[in-house]
């Protein structure tokens, strides 16, 4: 083959509601794009202009590093769900998928025709937790499993198995959010359990999210502190986004908010220490964007609450996601890495 004395690439194109991010990433894993490289997705425009807004994103990445469309090998593409494991929107439509053009397309296929090149698709969760995986793992990655949740409006994330991130039969495995988690003793005295967007009541993202603030959290401890400031606030989805602010000051109202989220996400990851008992747990998001000392506290109050076997402990780390404005992109790429080297592996079994 000579195409193999040529180097070549993989791309990573970070789909968002707002703007597109993207990565290139070389044969030997190094990434050659340092910052954040975005344009415009023109999702609330529908399919078409957004397909086209990210030829825009890989062509201009490309040109970005002066690489050729001809080396680039496969391509990696994280949009947020719902969609399939195949990266076809959910019917139902999403937040970000609200143009009626979004139900059941076939965004992955759209994007590989429209570029030319092999698409490999993931949620924007399993594109983040693939980075953190492989950021913490190196060469040993592929031996390793980790699970990686990460807070923002909602609660995402993924399972990484031996390298690879666990899709499901329908894509919806890893949905860390919708996991059931046990309600006693996170709840104050008289508080409701939390309702979560999905239907369920008293799952991790019923705490353990922006929205779980807004909805849940807030109201019940503004009862708790009724002279708090951010009961002046005239909306409570303006107080909720403050929260973090009156916690990294060490407010007690919002240390007691943030605490319960810490305790809903070692509650997760009890359940999955003994699911498929992972090397590393990560958090990311919002509430590890914060300042040092908080985001530890933080941190420290998720390991003090998963319960982990005396023989898990020796070997569990506990770790932030990194780079997360980043990491959805770069996940993506390292995932059509792994494609381009299963192929290879694929085609020199078979003699071929
Ligand atoms: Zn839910």
């Amino acid at each position: 083959m000579q195409s193999s004395t040529i180097p070549w690439v993989v791309v990573g194109l970070d789909n968002g509601g707002n703007a597109n991010n993207a990565t290139v990433l070389d044969a030997t894993g190094k990434f050659l794009v340092d910052r954040l490289f975005e344009n415009p997705s023109r999702v609330l425009e529908g399919p078409e202009a957004a397909v086209e807004a990210l030829a825009t994103s890989f062509s201009s990445v490309l040109a970005h590093v002066g690489v050729a469309a001809e080396s680039v090998r496969a391509v990696g593409l994280d949009t947020p769900g719902p969609a399939s494991a195949e990266g076809v929107i959910s019917s139902r439509g999403s937040t970000n998928f609200a143009h009626p053009g979004w139900r059941t397309f076939d965004f992955r296929g759209a994007v590989e025709a429209r570029l030319g090149v092999p698409v490999v698709y993931n949620n924007d969760g399993n594109a983040a937790a693939l980075y953190a995986h492989y950021q913490l793992f190196g060469l040993l990655a592929g031996q390793r499993s980790s699970i990686s949740a990460i807070v923002g409006t909602g609660l995402g994330g993924g399972v990484i198995v031996q390298g690879n991130v666990v899709k499901g039969a329908a894509g919806m495995a890893g949905e860390l959010g919708h996991v059931h988690i046990p309600m006693d003793g996170l709840l104050g005295p008289g508080q409701p359990t939390p309702h979560c967007n999905c239907g369920f009541d008293g799952d991790a993202e019923s705490v353990a999210s922006l929205t779980a603030i807004e909805k849940n959290l807030l109201p019940y401890w503004l009862s708790q502190f009724p002279n708090h400031e951010l009961a002046q606030q005239s909306s409570m989805s303006k107080a909720a986004k403050l929260v973090r602010g009156y916690g990294e000051r060490q407010d007690p109202l919002a240390l007691r908010i943030f605490e319960r989220q810490a305790i809903a996400l070692g509650r997760l990851f009890t359940i999955a220490a003994n699911f498929t008992d992972p090397d590393a747990y990560f958090v990311g998001g919002g509430v590890i964007e914060a300042e040092p000392s908080f985001r530890e506290w933080f941190l420290n109050t998720v390991k003090a609450h998963t319960a982990l076997r005396e023989e898990q402990t020796r070997v569990a780390r506990f770790e932030i996601v990194p780079d997360l404005d980043k990491a959805g992109a770069r996940g993506a790429a390292i995932a059509a890495l792994e494609h381009v080297r299963g192929a290879e592996i694929a085609a020199r079994l078979t003699g071929q």
